[in-house]
């Protein structure tokens, strides 16, 4: 780890304090803040009057306790007298009512006059900021994305249609694109056809319509990154991402553009297992390259659970743990006023350093000892991969079926079973080379072009093994499902066709409707039954099960009842030095998918991590061992003598956690 840190704003507590955030800031081990996020209005308090001598003077004291910056661009709060000004920048909602100022990210990304204001601001900060050196990077904004809502406006809806144009050339190849002859939905100008955010709407047009956003905030993302590497070539830029799975914007495309991958993850948010999930993405996102932390908590967010102390020392060692380059806390000081106003900060409100700044400082101090011993490990080996393909979440979101097949939910479980194991894993976009893995997992991947295909095939017929889970195939790039078996292009490499499938929900009774929910209706599991290497095996199925022929594949499980009692419900086709398995089902039970897991890892020769109890995580680097208890409860986990206790304690062939504890050894 390189930075620990913390979100400040000096805008809002005055040159008074500077001196004193800083020295405390330094004593505590910082040693970046990010600051100006949000402060256009005392940057530019009038169109074209620009007031930055507060900002040199703030970074001109960080840097002589030490302390690097993390600049951030303003654009996330426009001013008032921008958007008083120029209502039209300003989003417009779905119901064509637009955002009125007083929040944030009420912008239309789309918007000219926006995107003017939004460069001018930036260029002027980055040239006139270029010479404190102890700017290390820039921020773009604070968390892209739809905060209020994405943007219906009249500026939108033209790039839209712009966008469309380009994307089919013409209106008639979008209606067949989109499969329009249903309801009437023929198009004949693209003036008809608008944005939506509907699942009363076609799905293509939904899908389409999170593509363009997604692209839009992308766009912008480039602009603004061309102008601080014009003025400031040196300097990393970035944008702080959320997540675990981020919805709403292709972070993979973005921050492809990007020099770093930042996430803001509040530990709290999630269960553990999330938080590792989110971890391993941002680590994937920029393959190589470490990630940052921009933003956590060290105290309770909003009024809501403060995390104990250990606790809070425990994530900050996870998250170095998986390659973090930064931890960054937000924020330094709890606000006195505005929306956050319950969100604790480091200091208290009073400003003075109590209980969480000793936290932060024994953390932080304990970390420093120890990182230069730890930052070079490579990162975590990771050797396999879940594909997490944002045409197929955007497919799912935009159709009715996104309500049952939760597919963020699969690739969650997924991941959950692997880190229960202390696998450690990269969830990886399609167009990403699969030779760095062994086993590469498809979750309900609904949309697999041929170019995706053919690097499967060869990634088999090299020796590498696919577990392809539930709804394979089964779509086109515009959402709708093929006129023909899936799964596309696989037919061959899994051995199978899916000519159809079902819903797992209980057959309406004498004394019921359907659309009225009696207590009966629920959810039904049918069940499985096999053999999975030489180990029989029983469990069940849920959700939605896959009407399937066999086309060369081997029967390893069968369903045992249900509609397709007898069918084929896992199997398995070899190619080459490879193996493909495929699961007709989008849900098994935990314990039968550890099952079939197990044999998917067994085939590709991935043994288990070292065994912990829940919640305790166990990831080597090189010959590095952390082992992070997430639980109020002690735990002893049988470890080889290490050559060195790095930290915690070790004795008689025992890592001894006690409480939230961390325990670092080198062999
Ligand atoms: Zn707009």
């Amino acid at each position: 780890m390189k930075y620990l840190g913390c979100a400040y704003y000096p805008e809002y507590w005055g040159a008074d304090r500077f001196e004193t955030d800083a020295k405390l800031m330094q004593a505590a081990g910082i040693n970046i803040a990010r600051v100006g996020e949000f402060a256009w209005s005392r940057m530019e308090p009038k169109e074209g009057e620009y007031t930055l001598d507060w900002l040199h003077q703030c970074i001109e004291t960080l840097a002589r306790y030490g302390i690097n910056v993390l600049m951030c661009t303003p654009t996330a709060t426009p001013p008032e007298w921008l958007t008083s000004k120029h209502p039209e920048t300003c989003l417009v909602r779905a119901d064509g009512v637009r955002a009125v100022h007083g929040a944030r990210r009420h912008y239309c990304t789309t918007n000219q006059t926006y995107r003017r204001f939004s460069a001018t601001i930036t260029d002027v900060l980055t040239k006139d900021l270029a010479r404190h050196r102890n700017i290390v990077a820039w921020q773009l904004d604070n968390e892209f994305g739809p905060e209020l809502s994405w943007c219906f406006c009249p500026d939108c809806q033209a790039r839209f249609q712009a966008w469309l144009r380009e994307r089919y050339g013409t209106v008639e190849e979008l209606n067949r694109r989109w499969g329009t002859g249903f309801w009437s939905k023929d198009y004949t100008d693209w003036s008809q056809v608008t944005l939506s955010n509907d699942l009363s709407s076609y799905s293509s047009r939904t899908l389409d319509s999170k593509r363009f956003w997604s692209a839009m905030m992308i766009e912008f993302a480039e602009k603004q990154s061309d102008i601080i590497r014009r003025n400031t070539p040196h300097v990393m830029v970035t944008t702080n991402g959320m997540g675990p799975i981020y919805s709403h914007i292709d972070y993979y495309k973005l921050f492809a553009y990007l020099d770093v991958a930042c996430d803001d993850l509040y530990f709290d948010i999630g269960t553990m297992d999330a938080n590792v999930c989110a971890m391993n993405i941002f680590r994937s996102i920029k393959p190589g390259k470490r990630f940052w932390v921009t933003e956590t908590g060290s105290g309770a967010l909003d009024h809501n659970k403060p995390p104990h102390p250990l606790q809070f020392r425990a994530w900050a060692w996870s998250s170095l743990a998986h390659g973090a380059e930064a931890h960054m806390i937000f924020r330094w000081r709890t606000c006195l006023s505005g929306q956050e106003q319950e969100l604790q900060g480091i200091l208290e409100h009073s400003g003075q350093p109590r209980q969480r700044y000793k936290a932060v400082q024994n953390c932080f101090l304990e970390l420093r000892k120890h990182w230069e011993n730890l930052q070079d490990l490579p990162p975590p080996d990771a050797p396999v991969a879940i594909v997490q393909d944002y045409d197929t979440l955007w497919g799912y979101e935009a159709s009715r079926i996104g309500s049952s097949v939760k597919y963020t939910g699969l690739v969650y479980d997924v991941h959950k079973a692997l880190w229960r194991r202390n696998i450690v894993c990269d969830l990886i976009p399609t167009d990403r080379a699969l030779n760095p893995y062994r086993l590469v997992i498809l979750p309900s991947t609904m949309m697999i072009s041929q170019e995706f295909a053919e690097r499967l095939n060869l990634f088999v017929r090299n020796g590498g093994t696919v577990l392809a889970i539930g709804q394979i195939g089964m779509r086109d790039d515009s959402d709708n499902y093929l006129p023909y078996p899936g799964p596309d292009h696989l037919q061959e490499l899994l051995g199978i066709r899916i000519e159809g499938g079902m819903y797992l929900k209980s057959h309406v009774e004498a004394d019921e409707a359907l659309w009225e929910p009696a207590p009966k209706s629920r959810d039904i599991e049918v069940g499985i039954t096999g053999v999975l290497g030489a180990k029989k095996v029983h469990g069940s199925a849920g959700t939605w099960v896959a009407d399937v022929s066999l086309n060369g594949a081997s029967f390893l499980m069968r369903f045992t009842d249900g509609a397709y009692a007898e069918q084929p419900a896992v199997v398995s086709r070899q190619t080459g030095g490879g193996n493909a398995i495929y699961v007709a089902s989008t849900r098994l039970d935990t314990a039968l998918f550890g099952e079939v897991l197990d044999h998917a890892l067994s085939q590709a020769r991935i043994q288990h991590g070292i065994a912990t109890p829940e919640n305790v995580e166990a990831i080597r680097r090189a010959n590095v061992v952390f082992l992070v208890n997430h639980t109020q409860s002690s735990a002893s986990i049988p470890m080889d003598t290490p050559r060195e206790v790095m930290v915690g304690a070790y004795r008689a062939g025992m890592a001894d956690l006690g409480p939230y504890g961390v325990c670092v050894l080198r062999y």
